[in-house]
């Protein structure tokens, strides 16, 4: 297994719809096996293929560390689609591509699942609280969204900043990044022209 650079705000592949998986490789194993890796090393609890640079329809989810989801064994995603919701609830969010930035989200508080499992298997599951919670933050990647563009303009405005450090690659984490492509070629450009 190896760990994966995670990919940062805005690298294009983040704003991509993903591509639905349709077949099981060894190759696919591999990728499922060093996601989990990569997620629990930054000690995430969900983490979107497009994440670490694979724009494809999978997302691994381990929410095992929170009250009542003790027993739950850690979660692969295949080609997931939400399929029902209910109710609202707010909670702060942070994601593994947006590090240092945590606000807080509205989304329904109990969803409808249905995905492939890792062996390929179809899976209808129903999610309440934390599991509902990151289902909804790691599909919303998969569809190209981060869970800042559900914050107001008000809000955006004080993030401002930062975000704008972050698409340049002036961006710290403890776990490994790999910034926007253009980042470094524009800071170089900067460089060179600057008088
Ligand atoms: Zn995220």
């Amino acid at each position: 297994m190896s760990l994966l650079p995670i990919y940062t705000f805005d690298h294009p592949v983040l704003r991509k719809e993903t591509a639905k998986i349709k077949e099981d490789t060894g190759e696919l194993q591999h990728l499922i096996d060093d996601m989990m890796e990569t997620m629990h090393n930054a000690n995430g609890i969900g983490l979107a293929a497009n994440q670490i640079g694979k724009s494809l329809a999978l997302t691994v989810i381990d929410v095992s560390d929170f009250d009542d989801f003790e027993d739950t064994e850690p979660l692969v995603l295949i080609n997931p689609v939400i399929i029902g919701s209910h109710g609202e609830s707010v909670f702060e969010e942070g994601c593994l591509s947006v590090p240092g930035i945590r606000e807080d989200v509205v989304r329904p508080s109990e969803v409808g699942v249905k995905f492939l499992d890792r062996y390929f298997k179809e899976v209808e599951m129903e999610g309440d609280k934390i599991l509902a919670r990151v289902m909804q933050h790691e599909i919303d990647h998969l569809h190209g969204k981060y869970f800042i563009d559900y914050l107001s303009a008000f809000k955006l405005s004080f993030l401002k900043n930062k975000l704008s450090k972050m698409k340049k690659g002036e961006i710290e984490a403890d776990y490994p990044l790999a910034p926007p492509p253009s980042s470094k070629t524009k800071s170089k450009k900067g460089k060179a022209t600057r008088m």
